[in-house]
């Protein structure tokens, strides 16, 4: 089963949130059921990010957006954890600076997008200018519903130039929201978290389901595809977006690159030294077939003094 094709939005594709069941969960029953999953999966995201990094040629940007509490948070985290800080990055947009709004709305996000070789999830996005400046007319209709096309424009040249785009809207429902703002009442180390804002926007639910809808149905190209994760389940949307990664990494044929140097020349080179000190010759040595450190242990005190 490709949890890609099954949560991937066709192009052209009309997205009806309320037809899509948030609590889905695949086959699955509860978090100790997909953890053999999601190990293998996170390991083999950890083996294409090194290749991703090693091949230098592709860019992965991962878009998250999700009403609040739907997990965006927990996902980086998840994901991030299989990847080797030195070839990832988080980009999160918040509510514009003065600086940023003196430019146009994608001068923030272009800057952010990733390097060859680099992988950045992006914790909210252009997206949120359709969506919370739609719900609250902070600008004109007229602006905001020329930006889809903008939108899809600047994605075709990111993906033209070499970056692959995969785009998650965790979807969560009404009820599990609320169950999530409890929680965070509750928990010590998430009322950090809570904001009058998550009571506020929640009045606004309904408006930001039908703008997620046109986000949806108007900008999921092959290029940049949407998908919409059943995220109720926070173990079943971690596996799902796991899997999803996985998949579209391996589309990408990566392959680490021909080594720049003469790998022969040096093991010979190599191998040439370390037999002299164990007077040896290169072909026998390397006939021996064990690490060159266990062969000399006689003469270590002479190949420490050598090496200074
Ligand atoms: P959080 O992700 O919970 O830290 O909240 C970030 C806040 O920034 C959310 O309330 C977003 O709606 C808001 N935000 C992000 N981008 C924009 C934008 N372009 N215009 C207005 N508000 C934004
Ligand atoms: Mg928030």
């Amino acid at each position: 089963m490709s949890y890609a094709n099954e949560f991937r939005i066709k192009p052209g594709n009309k997205v009806n949130l309320a037809k899509i069941d948030a609590g889905y969960h695949g086959g699955y029953d509860n978090e100790e059921a997909v953890s053999a999953e999601m190990e293998k999966s996170s390991q083999r995201l950890t083996e294409l990010q090194a290749l991703m990094y090693a091949e230098n040629k592709h860019s992965l940007l991962i878009v998250l957006q999700a009403m609040d509490g739907g997990g965006k948070d927990g996902t980086i985290h998840h994901v991030m954890a299989a990847m080797n800080p030195q070839g990832c990055s988080v980009a999160s947009f918040k509510v514009p600076t003065a600086e940023e709004l003196s430019h146009d709305y994608l001068w923030r996000i272009h800057k952010m997008t990733p390097g060859k070789g680099h992988i950045t999830v992006f914790n909210r996005s252009h997206y949120e200018d359709v969506l919370v400046v739609r719900v609250h007319n902070l600008v004109s209709k007229e602006i905001w519903s020329k930006r889809y096309n903008e939108i899809n424009e600047f994605e075709r040249e990111l993906a033209n130039s070499g970056t692959t785009m995969v785009k998650f809207f965790l979807h969560i429902d009404k009820e599990e929201q609320l169950e999530r703002f409890r929680d965070r009442l509750e928990a010590p180390d998430k009322q950090w978290k809570i904001s009058d804002s998550d009571y506020t926007e929640r009045e606004y639910w309904d408006e930001y389901q039908r703008a997620y809808m046109d986000v949806l149905s108007k900008c999921s190209f092959n290029y940049a595809p949407w998908y919409v994760i059943p995220a109720n389940r926070k173990w079943f949307r971690d596996l799902a977006v796991s899997q999803i990664l996985v998949e579209t990494m391996e589309g990408l044929k990566m392959k680490y690159p021909e080594p720049s140097v003469d790998l022969v020349a040096i093991k010979q080179r190599y191998h040439t030294e370390v037999a002299e000190e164990a007077g040896l010759t290169a072909v026998e040595l390397m006939a021996e077939d064990k690490p060159p450190k266990e062969k000399k242990s006689k003469k270590k005190g002479k190949k420490k003094k050598k090496k200074k």
